[in-house]
């Protein structure tokens, strides 16, 4: 990859045994695997990968970890579905901004023994990479080493005790384009304006608690089905429709939970919402849980990876965008001081205040 040529990478990996042969076919597969190469000049193989983004365009940078026992578990999550929610975290930032993506850059700190066992490896890469393919995101440089871990010795009384090693840890970078000055914001909220949300929510938090309860049954996952959880889809082709037809004021991603991305939107905009819960377009998974439980899920379940947005009240949005389902959720309202920044009206009308308790990952 780009920086993994460097010297430093190099005398690195001497140390770490298996790592250059962990480097190679990561190079091998991400360069089959180019994606569109238009704008990226030079990618894996030099010092630093060369980008030539389009003339007229802004450059977007985000950046974001996946962290072993943190953002997932190696025995709920199979490693396809973790190299698919490493890239989907980052493109999905992107999609909140109307952004194309132009490359990605990963550095991974893998524990010594799957350095050398490399079925979880070729399993991670698989995910990211069909997904990478499937949006033209070439994998264009990164960084690999052995995450710092321990060994404890096996106890003969007790034979069944676990050795462990380090922790598997993986930071995304995507790099993304948009016509200059045009990119959505959290900021442009107004009073007035609609709040909408993309698909349906509670999906990801109620297939995590499936997993929670049989990760066996998962196993077998795989991008095909309906798996709001282990590969969530990013509104990429949304975002881009947003920000092309001039539709939204403000917009953000659904990664920590609504309640949360809400208030986050809210704080930019210095605006206040109210949400409608018999709107919320609830995940038949959510369903599934009962009707306390769904809304729960919809309101603070995180990584659903939807776009929340809003949009002028005589703004006309049609039913869907790029084939996904836009639901009308609420309203955004000027700011009082005393007043919640986040209200939720019930079936029956009740208001009450809403709190920002966004998913906290698997704390
Ligand atoms: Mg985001």
């Amino acid at each position: 990859m780009a920086s993994t040529a460097s010297p430093r990478s190099r005398s690195s990996a001497s140390a770490g045994g298996g790592e250059l042969a962990v480097i190679e076919r990561i190079r091998s597969r991400a360069t089959a695997n180019s994606g569109n190469p238009k704008h990226l000049r030079l990618g894996i193989g030099d010092d630093c990968a060369i980008l030539r983004p389009p003339p007229g365009h802004d450059l977007l940078v985000t950046t974001d970890f996946s962290l072993e026992g943190r953002h997932f578990r190696r025995d709920w999550h199979p490693a396809a579905s973790v190299g698919h929610r490493t890239l989907t975290r980052g493109l999905s930032d992107l999609a909140a901004m109307g952004a194309t993506p132009l490359a990605a850059f990963l550095s991974l700190a893998l524990p010594k023994n799957l350095a050398r066992n490399t079925t979880w490896l070729d399993g991670f890469f698989d995910g990211l990479l069909a997904l990478a393919h499937e949006h033209r995101v070439p994998l264009a440089g990164g960084d690999t080493a052995e995450s710092p871990g321990y060994t404890r010795k096996r106890d003969a009384r007790s034979p069944d005790i676990r050795v462990r090693s380090g922790h598997i840890l993986a930071d995304i970078v995507l790099l993304g384009a948009a016509p200059a000055g045009r990119a959505l914001r959290r900021s442009g909220a107004r009073p007035g304006d609609i709040l909408y949300c993309t698909g349906s929510l509670g999906g990801a938090a109620a297939e995590l608690a499936a997993l929670a309860v049989s990760p066996r049954k998962f196993r077998t996952a795989n991008a095909d089905g309906d798996h709001p959880h282990l590969f969530p889809r990013a509104r990429l082709a949304v975002g881009d429709a947003l920000l092309r037809r001039r539709l939204a004021t403000a917009c953000i991603d659904i990664s920590d939970g609504l309640s949360t991305d809400l208030s986050h939107l809210c704080q930019a905009s210095s605006v206040s919402a109210e949400l409608h819960a018999a709107s919320l377009p609830l995940h038949p998974l959510a369903q599934q849980l009962g009707p306390a439980a769904a809304l729960h899920a919809a309101l603070h379940g995180g990584e659903d990876y939807e776009l929340l947005f809003t949009a002028p009240a005589a703004t006309k949005l049609p039913r869907s965008l790029a084939g996904v389902r836009i639901t009308a959720i609420g309203r955004i309202l000027r700011q009082r001081k005393g007043q919640p920044q986040l209200t939720v009206i019930d079936r029956d009308g009740r208001r009450s205040a809403l709190e920002a308790r966004g998913w906290e990952h698997l704390r």
